[in-house]
């Protein structure tokens, strides 16, 4: 047995806990599954490589919980639910102290969001790591980029800004912010991003039209909107900045982060008018703040 099949064997295989819908996880070619009823297959790929898409020395721990969280905030953004993962891994060399930190932050949240490891590969290179993400949506019912129509409102999820303050915090570029609880939180929220899941599912039935924004709230709600090929009428007063990012920078910089940062994984979506009543119920049980941002108009920018 290779010494890269009994760290697989080790650190991944025997870490799976759920088996929603799998008929044959790993060990064998490939996988089998099975799709829900009436359901369609989602599917969403991205790849983390060192130095551009994390920093070279971050914790494994978070590039484990990043390289997932990244595509659960992808099916969330479809109203999608996730079921299986399969993971490409290039590593320099094995190192079993990393792989396990990185499998700890990797399990911790496919354990929260019940997503089973299917299968995957491990290769000698430079560091990355690629994962593909499969999960179902009721047939016909997944939340597009394209649906809206003027007069919906604009909302988004949680706090844009604070993960790419965080990102600059942790690789040391925003000068002369002295220890805190505020920048441990900044640099939390980089490290391990929370997808929205919950904000995902019950949208489903509300949004209009639903995007991730890890791209920065200005680039990705410029696609929503271009792709529902509509306007907005926007008020940047109303932008949720988080009281950490607030007493960390000036009004402009945290303004800034939030509106072109990028890393959030929050969502943001448009719902009609009539909804929004019934939006606020569900918004109640997330955990985190909702915001509405302004109004898709019939102008397009
Ligand atoms: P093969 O040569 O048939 O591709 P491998 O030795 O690469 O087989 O993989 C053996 C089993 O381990 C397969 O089921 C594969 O999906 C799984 N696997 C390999 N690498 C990973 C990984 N990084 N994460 C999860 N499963 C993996
Ligand atoms: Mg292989």
């Amino acid at each position: 047995m290779s010494k890269e099949f009994e760290i697989i064997e080790q650190l991944f295989h025997r870490r799976v806990r759920k088996r929603r819908n799998v008929s044959l996880g790993i060990g064998d070619d490939a996988a089998l599954t099975r799709l829900p009823e009436g359901c369609e297959l989602v599917t969403a790929t991205d790849a983390l490589v060192a130095g551009t898409h994390f920093l070279a020395d971050a914790p494994a721990r978070s590039v484990g919980h990043r390289c997932l969280a990244v595509n659960l905030s992808d099916i969330a953004a479809m109203g999608a639910e996730p079921l299986w993962a399969s993971l490409a891994l290039s590593l320099p060399k094995i190192d079993y102290d990393w792989l396990n930190d990185f499998a700890d932050g990797f399990f911790a949240l496919a354990d929260l969001h019940d997503v089973t490891l299917i299968g995957g590969d491990t290769v000698r290179g430079s560091l990355f790591a690629s994962l593909t993400l499969q999960g179902s949506v009721p047939t016909g019912q997944a939340v597009r980029r394209n649906g809206a129509t003027p007069g919906d409102l604009i909302y988004v999820t949680g706090n844009p800004g604070d993960a790419a303050a965080g990102r600059l915090l942790a690789s040391n570029e925003l000068a002369g912010i002295a220890a805190s609880s505020a920048r441990d939180l900044l640099v939390e929220r980089f490290y391990y991003p929370q997808p929205r899941l919950a904000a995902g599912l019950n949208l489903r039935e509300i949004a209009s039209a639903m995007i991730d924004i890890s791209d920065g709230l200005n680039v990705d709600l410029g696609r929503l909107l271009r792709d529902s090929g509509v306007g907005a009428l926007l008020d940047i007063a109303t932008i949720p900045l988080s009281a950490a990012l607030q007493s960390s920078v000036d009004r402009a910089t945290a303004v800034e982060l939030a509106l072109c940062g990028g890393e959030d994984y929050e969502l943001c979506f448009t719902v009609a008018p009539e909804k929004e009543a019934a939006l606020h119920g569900l918004a109640d049980s997330w955990g985190y703040t909702l915001s509405c941002l302004g109004t898709a108009s019939a102008e397009p920018d």
